[in-house]
C-alpha cells in the first residue's frame, strides 16, 4: 500500500469494480461507494487524498458530493468521471471544486496519469530557499500551501493554488490559454472551450475582489500575464 486514500463514488458497479481492481494494482488504498450519500458518509468520516466522483449517482449527484468535500476540505483533489463532453459539464465539475475531469468511456492508463500528475503536484517538494512566493502584497507559502493579500487568509482549492504558483512564477510573462493547460492540467485542452477562462476567472474572484488592485490581467488575443499594479 501506498498511503494514498481514494474515495471512489460510482454507481455502475461493473466500472467502480474495475476502478479498484486496476487502483489496487497501483497500491492504492480505495474505498467505493455505489451512492452519493455513502459517498457523503465515508468521506465525513475518513481522511482522503483523492476523490473520484461520477456526476449522475443516486441519492447526491457527483456535483453536489464535490460541493460537500469541497466545503469541508480544500486540500483533498476531486475528479470528475462525465459522460458528457461538454463544456459546460466542465465548467459545472470545476465550479463544485472539481481539480480534473475525465470523459466516460475513458481509458485507464490516462485516468492514471491524470491520478499521478495531480498527486505530484500535490507532493511536490518545493526548491530549497523558495518556500514563500510573493507579488506585492499578496504572498504564496508553498510549504503551508497558505495564501494571504494584505496579511488576510485566502482559501484556494489545489487547482486554483497550482494555476496561481505558475502565473506567478511566470510574473510579467504573457501565458497562453495553451500554457497554462499544458502546465496547469497537464494536458491539452480543447482550446475551442473557455474551460481557462473561466478558471482563471475563480482565481480572480479569490485574489482580487476584495483587494484594491488587480493582479491577472487578459492580453486580448494572447492570454494572461500576473503583474504587479506600479
Ligand atoms: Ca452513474
Amino acid at each position: 500500500m501506498t498511503d494514498i486514500k481514494i474515495l471512489l463514488v460510482e454507481d455502475e458497479k461493473k466500472i467502480a469494480e474495475t476502478l479498484r481492481k486496476g487502483l489496487s494494482e497501483q497500491h492504492y488504498d480505495v474505498d467505493i461507494a455505489y451512492d452519493g450519500q455513502v459517498g457523503k458518509q465515508l468521506f465525513d468520516s475518513n481522511n482522503y487524498d483523492l476523490a473520484i466522483l461520477d456526476i449522475n449517482l443516486p441519492l447526491m449527484n457527483g456535483y453536489e458530493l464535490s460541493r460537500h468535500i469541497r466545503s469541508r476540505n480544500e486540500q483533498i483533489l476531486v475528479i470528475m468521471l462525465t459522460a458528457m463532453n461538454t463544456t459546460e459539464d466542465k465548467i459545472e465539475g470545476f465550479e463544485a471544486g472539481a481539480d480534473d475531469y475525465i470523459v466516460k468511456p475513458f481509458d485507464f492508463q490516462e485516468l492514471l496519469v491524470r491520478i499521478r500528475a495531480l498527486l505530484k503536484r500535490l507532493h511536490q517538494q518545493p526548491q530549497q530557499g523558495s518556500n514563500v512566493l510573493k507579488v506585492g502584497d499578496l504572498v504564496m507559502n508553498l510549504d503551508s500551501k497558505e495564501v494571504t493579500r494584505e496579511g488576510k487568509l485566502i482559501s484556494l482549492t489545489a487547482k486554483e493554488f497550482q494555476l496561481l504558483e505558475y502565473f506567478i512564477r511566470n510574473k510579467n510573462k504573457v501565458v497562453s490559454r495553451i500554457d497554462i493547460a499544458m502546465n496547469v492540467w497537464d494536458i491539452d485542452f480543447d482550446t475551442k472551450t473557455n474551460v481557462i477562462d473561466v478558471y482563471v476567472n475563480f482565481l480572480r474572484k479569490k485574489i482580487e475582489k476584495d483587494f484594491s488592485s488587480k493582479l491577472i490581467y487578459t492580453q486580448v488575443g494572447m492570454g494572461y500575464v500576473l503583474k504587479e499594479n506600479s
